[in-house]
């Protein structure tokens, strides 16, 4: 059997008007060919579906073709979308006979005047493979899943939890492709397609609704033709035609039972959708001083609205600002995402005392901040931390800046935008000597999560605020729940 696999991953932010470009996905690596194996052996979607096959025992040669990933951020660009239409065209033109294709996505994908890049992607490997040839599609559960990539896909499967487990998705994908080829199931696929989006305080898949929701989809699995449910809570900034939440049903031929427990799935989601809509997040103040009356630290403050992992710029002063402002004496860290700042303060030089003007830069959301402060370190921003799928990364130049009791990372790219403890170690910063540490995320905490005492999450406004009805929305189908009064799912 000959095996054909490709990883691409992006999730796009649309109100974050920063284009993602090549340079963004050469950050954390773009492989082509057999280094694809070697490099993502035993991690990450690739690696979890060539264990799974391994473990299915088939006698497999996989045919690598490009494994590329970019941290969220806005629409891929023009030259980006092209190049990885191109590799993938001539990838699997020059491929050879193929018995399969596995196509490792994120799902919430789109480029400068292309909503659904991933349904295009799709239709590249569909004509150049053939009707016949399975494409199975893994997705991340963030995914916007649109008419196209079920129509060009054999099967769609998803990620069982947030935060992601992408090696286990890859198992999904591998064990669906043994399966197909060995067991000779035949897949068929129903999705459910809900006017529906929420904020991302609710998306842990560990407690809440989401736990039901999920739970629900395991439960349709005992089912034995019942191959696969992947719930897909679509991320609440993806602003496109299609837009919305999904849920695909996976089934061995069985097209009504399919349809049926989209429906059902869809029911249910729905039926929770104000639960979905719960707030935890507290206002920027009283977060600051909530953190600061903690006994010890380290306090994990969310900054909700510019969350990097989804897609923002990191170039929020809304904590910055109000630590400033309330005369706060305790130790806090905290990322600064933004170029022209790190060019200015390398321009200082290490040593140099600077007042600024810091934030705001890249989205438009924030007004910058004039602060004052010492250049601790500058660096290159190349650091060996796995993060998610990639193993290393460049942030660019990054800079260490101290402020009052604050102290900035600052560098050019997102990298891990300081989610990631050992980022800061690779820097010469223990965050355990940190009272308060700023987590550009609004979800992924588990990398915090030895040296967390608690997790606030904070109301900040940006293009990845919880404040859903507030944003500019323009092309996701209406109505739509919670932006307008609607009644059903359906629409
Ligand atoms: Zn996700």
């Amino acid at each position: 059997m000959r095996i054909a696999i490709i990883h691409i991953g992006q999730e796009t932010n649309d109100f974050n008007k920063l284009p993602t470009t090549l340079a963004d996905f050469a950050a954390f690596g773009i492989y082509q060919g057999a280094e694809i194996l070697d490099r993502m052996k035993g991690a990450g979607q690739v690696g979890g579906c060539v264990d799974a096959v391994a473990d299915g025992g088939m006698a497999v040669e996989w045919v690598p073709i490009i494994s590329a990933w970019a941290m969220a951020g806005g629409r891929i660009d023009t030259p980006s979308r092209l190049f990885f239409e191109e590799r993938i065209g001539t990838g699997l033109r020059h491929a050879g006979r193929l018995d399969a294709l596995v196509f490792h996505l994120h799902g919430a994908c789109s480029a400068e005047g292309v909503d659904d890049v991933e349904g295009a992607q799709l239709a590249i490997c569909r004509a150049v493979l053939g009707p016949d040839v399975p494409i199975l599609v893994s997705l991340d559960h963030h995914a916007n899943v649109t008419q196209a990539m079920v129509d060009l896909s054999t099967a769609i499967l998803g990620h069982r939890t947030q935060p992601h487990d992408v090696y286990d998705t890859g198992r999904l994908a591998g064990d669906m492709l043994v399966r197909i080829l060995r067991d000779r199931v035949k897949p068929v696929m129903a999705m459910a397609k809900l006017r529906l989006i929420t904020h991302q305080e609710q998306y842990l898949t560990a407690a809440g609704p989401m736990k039901i929701w999920f739970d629900q989809a395991r439960a349709m699995e005992a089912d034995p033709s019942v191959l696969h449910v992947a719930p897909c809570p679509m991320q609440p900034w993806l602003d496109v035609a299609e837009g919305g939440w999904a849920v695909v049903v996976v089934t061995n031929g069985d097209k009504v039972k399919a349809e049926k427990l989209a429906a059902e799935s869809a029911d249910l989601a729905w039926s929770m959708r104000d639960d979905f809509m719960l707030k935890e997040a507290v206002s920027v103040d009283d977060a600051v001083r909530m953190a600061d009356a903690a006994d010890h630290g380290v306090v994990v403050l969310s900054d909700t609205g510019d969350t990097v992992f989804g897609g923002t710029a990191g170039d929020s002063n809304l904590i910055l600002e109000a630590i400033l402002r309330l005369g706060i004496k305790a130790r806090v860290l905290m990322p600064l995402i933004e170029a022209s700042t790190v060019a200015t303060l390398v321009a200082a030089g290490e040593g140099a005392t600077v007042t600024l003007a810091v934030g705001g830069s890249s989205t438009g959301f924030f007004k910058p901040l004039t602060i004052a402060g010492v250049v601790r370190k500058i660096a290159d921003g190349h650091v060996k931390v796995p993060v998610f799928q990639q193993p290393e990364f460049d942030q660019g130049r990054t800079v260490i800046f101290e402020t009052g009791p604050v102290t900035l990372l600052i560098s050019e790219r997102t990298g891990a935008a300081g989610n990631v403890p050992d980022v800061y170690r690779a820097f010469g910063i223990e965050p355990a000597d940190y009272k308060m540490a700023v987590l550009k995320t609004a979800s992924n905490f588990q990398f915090f999560k030895s040296i967390t005492s608690q997790v606030i999450r904070v109301d900040t406004s940006g293009p990845g605020q919880s404040n859903v009805v507030g944003l500019p929305w323009r092309r996701v189908p209406r109505p739509i729940f919670p932006l307008d009064p609607i009644s059903s799912w359906r629409g």
